[in-house]
């Protein structure tokens, strides 16, 4: 996480809310390399070519002499002691002696982190900052997750959660191995503990073990590469039946309800992931999204939960990354576009639950894999996804997140362009 913090001159950030004009906006995007212009660097330590090698949390760009450099101090000085964040400041106009005067300030107030003298003001027009103070919140991997004043509340928040070390739950496995051996349908099954998952399956014991490490854990760890900090609080069991007839009366008699999929599917209830393991692993790295997504984004709305699954149910590894890939739902958001049977993204971002799983889920679970699958190809959909997170409050939909991702102004532009885009795809 990096804050970076620019003091240009005027006060039009204090306005809050994010400009109309999205054309501009880091959101959901790695920001660009703070350079290193006008008078040297001030700050302690080396000279620093950017924001990855400073690691800086929080970027400020705020302008010499403006009104609210002493409120402004006093919030750095706050993330400072709180949380330990790291801060690039950037400071546009002044003097040598001004800028220096911030330094001493700084560390008369305990605080060291580097002031840069934008004195031509070429990072904030970079970063196309217009009004100040202006501040980006970034995470490890220089993602911007939230812009605008730094005095917005949201900025305390999200800095005081990506502080917090994610909570490791402490989880006793071995009495529920012994609990669950008292309830396995009978001898044939296998158990083996995959954290933060036990798997069950009635394959051979090797099969199950290479389905707990080829499978679960190779998916558990891109994923929580990509998206995931926290683990879920609880254990899940991953039940694994060999096939259909396995699967159905299995299902039957330790849950006591009857598949409605022929694949398999995630029980939050029975913290349960049940499958039909013989239809392929790609359900099943789409179940095991949903438990992450829990546990990391609880007010997540289905679209993107479900967009995320689904993506995933056909992937691969590409550069240590987990990637998803065309698959079987194509067709059926094509068909839906020719027919004109799509939604418009502000209506699938505000779906309810019961809309998104109602009449043309089918759709929805197509439209929102596809639109995961338009980010990836873009290179923005890691960066949507933690911006959103980041965002929630202000955006619990994650549809005015996305239009600054997109850096779209006319969304009804970019929905003909994403339409394209999937009439042109081929599998
Ligand atoms: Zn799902």
């Amino acid at each position: 996480m990096v804050v970076i913090a620019t003091c240009l001159g005027t006060l039009l950030a204090l306005q809050g809310g994010p400009s109309e004009d999205v054309t501009e906006s880091w959101l959901g995007r790695r920001l660009p390399t703070v350079q290193s212009v006008g008078s040297a660097w001030l700050g302690p330590g080396r000279l620093p070519l950017g924001v990855a090698e400073h690691r800086a949390r929080v970027v400020v760009l705020s302008r010499w002499g403006s009104d609210s450099r002493g409120r402004l101090i006093d919030r750095l000085v706050r993330w400072h002691e709180r949380r330990g964040v790291s801060v690039l400041h950037v400071v546009r106009g002044g003097t040598d002696e001004g800028v220096q005067g911030i330094v001493a300030e700084l560390r008369r107030r305990g605080v060291e982190h580097p002031v840069l003298d934008d004195r031509r003001g070429r990072n904030a027009v970079r970063f196309g900052v217009v009004a100040t103070p202006f501040a980006f919140l970034l995470n490890e991997d220089g993602i911007t997750l939230l812009e605008g004043s730094p005095f917005e509340a949201r900025f305390d928040r999200e800095i005081r959660r990506l502080a917090a070390e994610p909570a490791q739950p402490t989880l006793d496995y071995d009495k529920h191995v012994r609990d669950l051996r008292h309830r396995l349908p009978h001898g044939g099954f296998s158990v083996v503990v995959q954290r933060p998952f036990v798997v069950i399956g009635d394959e051979a014991r090797d099969v199950v073990k290479r389905r707990a490490r080829g499978t679960v854990k190779w998916a558990v760890d891109l994923l929580r590469e990509g998206y995931f900090r926290s683990q879920p609080d609880h254990i899940i069991d991953v039940w694994l039946f060999k096939n259909r007839a396995s699967y159905n009366k299995h299902t039957v008699q330790l849950f006591g309800e009857r598949p409605t999929t022929p694949y398999g599917f995630y029980s939050p209830s029975r913290r349960a992931l049940i499958m039909n393991i013989a239809t392929g692993g790609g359900t099943l790295c789409h179940e095991i999204v949903h438990p992450f997504v829990a546990a990391n984004f609880p007010s997540c709305p289905s679209w993107l939960n479900e967009g995320l699954g689904s993506l995933y149910e056909q992937c691969q590894e590409r550069d240590g990354k987990i990637r998803g890939l065309l698959n079987w739902r194509l067709p059926g958001i094509q068909t839906a576009l020719r027919e004109r049977r799509a939604r418009t993204f502000a209506e699938l971002c505000s779906t309810t639950d019961d809309q998104f799983y109602g009449d043309d889920q089918g759709v929805h679970y197509a439209q929102a894999r596809y639109l995961c699958y338009y980010l990836q190809e873009r290179g923005l959909l890691r960066g949507y996804y933690h911006a959103f997170v980041a965002n929630q409050r202000e955006d619990p939909t994650g549809y005015e997140t996305l239009r600054r991702v997109l850096r779209r102004a006319d969304m009804a532009e970019f929905e003909r362009d994403w339409s394209r885009f999937v009439l042109d795809l081929e599998r």
